[in-house]
């Protein structure tokens, strides 16, 4: 943007307020930057323009907490994005004005589609189709952020592998992170990766504090080469070396997520191989109820079933939480609200 307006005979300083604009106010028609010449804003109007994605489907849960949006981009090409409301619902009311909620968390998408093609995964089985551009993944949460106003946690879970283009995921996390635009504290933005080790190589030497999870699954990598294919190419050994360095080296603790699905990595012997092979390592594990995919192959795990995983994992010490489940009556599932939407895609 500097490159811009000092072409233009511009001052850095309206570059700040631009992106106040932008990014703080969540403004996206320039005549309505208020302190801009009137004929700065006409020259902006003819050789810029503020780019979003439009809305093609919005659904909510019942309880009005989760929203998902598909997003359309510039090419037509289709994304999911979902805000999580929180906690510290205001009462006596049956429907609580979206800007006070307290904690409201984005869950934002790197790519169109995903190359990993997890097959429990409705964006993983719709195939992939083209990384995202920063401003594609930063407009993800302007999105949300003109709808909620401030927004206090972003999740990198959604549709797409962020390390497979870690330079662009990182710009994107940085200009959320800086106090002249989104200033959203590093310490609540979530990376996930599906095992990319350049990715959390990368990462540990960034030093940032920005969190990191892996989506983990399974404890062997017979069962993890079919659930996460990437394993093939990074197999568990050679991964948690990876996540043990990265801990070493930032002194962060990592999120291990793991999706149990019926009778295929919740059995007991399943939590055990897990328990061994994360003790003693400076993580937590984030159990998870699978959400509902197009597929019968893969069903969540009944509940009972849930708790016995969890308690293995605790009585060997292992820290362990069992996700919140949010939005499954709307499809929150990763990719199902496109695939809903965009049959091509199916
Ligand atoms: S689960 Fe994540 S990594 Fe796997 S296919 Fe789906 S989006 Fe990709």
């Amino acid at each position: 943007m500097h490159d811009f307006f000092r072409a233009q005979g511009e001052r850095d300083y309206r570059v700040a307020q631009v992106e106040r604009w932008i990014y703080r106010e969540g403004v996206n028609d320039f005549d309505a930057m208020t302190n801009l010449p009137v004929e700065l804003r006409a020259r902006l109007k003819a050789y810029a323009q503020i780019s979003n994605p439009t809305v093609v489907h919005e659904i909510k849960s019942a309880d009005g907490l989760t929203r998902k949006s598909l997003l359309r981009l510039a090419d037509g090409e289709t994304i999911e994005t979902v805000l999580m409301l929180y906690d510290d619902a205001p009462r006596g009311r049956n429907v609580s004005p979206i800007r006070l909620y307290k904690r409201k968390t984005v869950c934002i998408s790197t790519q169109v589609g995903c190359p990993i093609k997890c097959p429990f995964c409705a964006t993983g089985q719709a195939g992939y189709i083209r990384n995202l551009t920063v401003g594609e993944i930063v407009a993800q949460v302007l999105h949300y952020a003109r709808v909620a106003g401030a927004l206090t946690n972003v999740v990198v879970m959604g549709m797409g592998e962020p390390f497979m283009q870690f330079d662009v995921t990182w710009r994107a996390l940085e200009t959320l992170c800086d106090p002249k635009r989104f200033a959203l504290s590093a310490r609540r933005i979530t990376v996930s990766t599906s095992g990319e080790i350049p990715g959390i190589e990368k990462m540990a030497r960034a030093k940032s504090q920005i969190n990191l999870a892996v989506s983990l699954h399974a404890a062997d990598d017979e069962l993890r080469n079919v659930l996460v294919p990437l394993n093939r190419k990074y197999p568990l050994r050679a991964l948690m070396r990876a996540v043990k360095a990265y801990s070493a080296r930032t002194h962060r603790r990592v999120t291990f997520e793991y999706a149990l699905m019926d009778n295929v990595n919740d059995q007991l012997e399943h939590a055990r191989a897990l328990a061994q092979m994360v003790k003693g390592m400076l993580c937590h594990v984030n159990l998870i109820p699978l959400n509902p995919t197009a597929t019968e192959k893969f069903r969540r795990s009944p509940y009972a079933r849930v708790k016995s995983f969890q308690k293995i994992l605790q009585d060997a010490g292992i820290p362990t939480t069992l996700r919140v489940e949010k939005g499954i009556e709307i499809a929150a599932g990763c990719g199902m609200l496109r695939q809903h939407e965009s049959p091509r895609h199916s």
